[in-house]
């Protein structure tokens, strides 16, 4: 293949600033870098049981932005924490009568492979709360020298919010107006903004409730709180200031507001400089849930026949501030989409020996501009998915003409590479392994077949074919075979 000039197609955060909403300012804001590195620390899940599709929601959103800002050429330190020990898994635990390790451990696995399957890029480090719990005990030490954790009657240490004056900043709560008294603590890891209050750091144990599950602290026996969690572990491995925190839209309170409370009260400093919040997902217009019959995990949709970068692109092409609507008909929409882009990079591989027309490279050049500057304004995946199809559809055009050459095709495969550096969704591969072996043994048939003019036994053939939902295409290099659009 000729060499390909790609020098046009270099772009940066320094040339392309990088406009981010930030939820704490309600605002896009110009992500503020310094030395090209980021630190990023994003929620990651309880492992209790399998992941359902609104947690990958999150994911495949943080994921987006990864791949975003290494496409903008920035360094990405990514922590991505694994809660496994919380009221959820120590029931769990206690309910299956295992270890609290034997429980989490599965899950903990399956959640890799899911991750693998829809092509999320895995963070620099996956701490587990389990490996941390030294410096939770500390933390809580140094909050209650500072005069902002204490003990409660029933043994645990709580925080006091009031102590706080921040308190309420993310979620925009005004706590005065709130009337807060350590007389309504909680001490689950869980509550709504109706029960806002002193929430615990420390949880004493309680030999019914948590088994044998339980570490030895100055403060008694007992586990974190899994706010502390996620505070502890983000200082460790990211320092007091962290560029970017990111969650699901349902963490924004009280999780990532008691995040802020501990860290800032422990450091001083601030602990999070841009947050950002991925919105629901639902389901046909509801909320998942059991009851509803609604609720599926990566694995229900794989059993009926979706693959992992279909459901990536289902959950991709939502802009992450809009609730993404889940239905089987927009990933079958998305199945069809994807096709039209495999059938595209297959049209433009098999493109060998022709002149270049010099009408390839603008469309090269703007269509990654207009990428770029979509995914830098606050990761506007529409918009960024709209100039790859009107670029497809340019060049489908120019191809209908001969117009493309040998040089300019390879131009337009690098285009869709970098393009797939942050969507992660095509393949390059030849499909044709992809075929089953006795499909592509009645092509062979039916093409002689047509030589000997046995015309009843090509038809014959070609219905074979069909009914295995595939079609037979004539090109210049013989028929070749083509999977027919369940959705056409
Ligand atoms: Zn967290």
């Amino acid at each position: 293949m000729t060499p390909v000039d790609t020098k046009h197609l270099s772009l940066n955060f320094t040339n392309c600033p990088i406009q981010l909403f930030n939820t704490e300012r309600r605002a896009k804001q110009t992500l503020n870098i310094e030395n090209g590195q980021i630190r990023l620390y994003t929620c990651g899940p309880t492992v209790y049981n399998f992941a359902h599709i609104g947690n990958f929601r999150t994911y495949v959103f943080e994921d987006l932005l990864r791949r975003t800002l290494k496409f903008f050429g920035l360094k990405v330190k990514q922590v991505m924490n694994l809660t496994d020990v919380d009221d959820k898994t120590i029931k769990g635990a206690i309910t299956k009568g295992v270890t609290l390790n034997a429980f989490t451990q599965p899950y903990k696995e399956a959640f890799f492979q899911d991750l693998a399957t829809l092509h999320i890029e895995p963070a620099e480090v996956y701490p587990a709360a389990t490996d941390y719990i030294q410096p939770m005990i500390e933390m809580i030490q140094k909050l209650i020298e500072k005069g902002f954790a204490y003990k409660g009657q029933d043994g645990s240490i709580y925080y006091a919010i009031h102590k706080f004056p921040r308190y309420g900043c993310l979620s925009h709560l005004k706590l005065d107006e709130l009337k807060v008294g350590a007389s309504e603590r909680v001490a689950a890891d869980e509550y709504d903004k109706e029960n806002i209050s002193d929430f615990v750091l420390w949880k004493n144990y309680d030999s019914v409730r948590d088994g044998q599950i339980y570490w030895e602290s100055p403060f008694g026996p007992g586990r974190p709180g899994w706010h502390l969690e996620c505070s502890a572990m983000a200082m460790q491995l990211l320092g007091d200031t962290i560029d970017i925190h990111v969650g699901g839209v349902d963490n924004m309170f009280p999780h990532h507001e008691n995040e802020i409370a501990q860290s800032e009260a422990c450091s001083g400093q601030t602990f999070v400089k841009h947050w950002m919040h991925a919105e629901h997902l639902v389901v046909d217009g509801k909320k998942m849930s059991k009851s509803l019959g609604n609720f599926y995990t990566l694995r229900d949709l794989l059993k009926k026949g979706y693959v992992g970068v279909e459901v990536r692109y289902m959950l991709l092409q939502t802009h992450y501030k809009t609730q993404l609507n889940f239905t089987f008909e927009g990933l079958d929409a998305v199945r069809h989409s994807l096709r039209r882009v495999q059938d595209f990079i297959r049209r433009i591989q098999e493109i060998k020996g022709t002149k270049d027309s010099g009408l390839v490279s603008p469309v090269v050049e703007s269509t990654l501009h207009a990428f770029a500057k979509a995914l830098a304004d606050d990761l506007n995946i529409s918009v960024a998915l709209a100039a790859l199809f009107e670029m497809i559809r340019e060049v489908n055009t120019l191809c209908d003409k001969g117009q493309v050459g040998e040089s300019e095709a390879a131009e337009i495969l690098l285009l869709l590479q970098k393009i797939n550096q942050v969507l992660a969704i095509f393949s390059f591969e030849t499909p044709l392994d992809l075929i089953p072996p006795e499909l592509q043994d009645a092509l062979e048939q039916r093409n002689q077949a047509r030589q000997a003019k046995n015309w009843p036994e090509a038809d014959r053939l070609r219905d074979f074919i069909q009914s295995h939902g595939y079609i037979i295409e004539d090109s210049v290099k013989g028929a070749r075979l083509k999977k027919i659009n369940r959705v056409d």
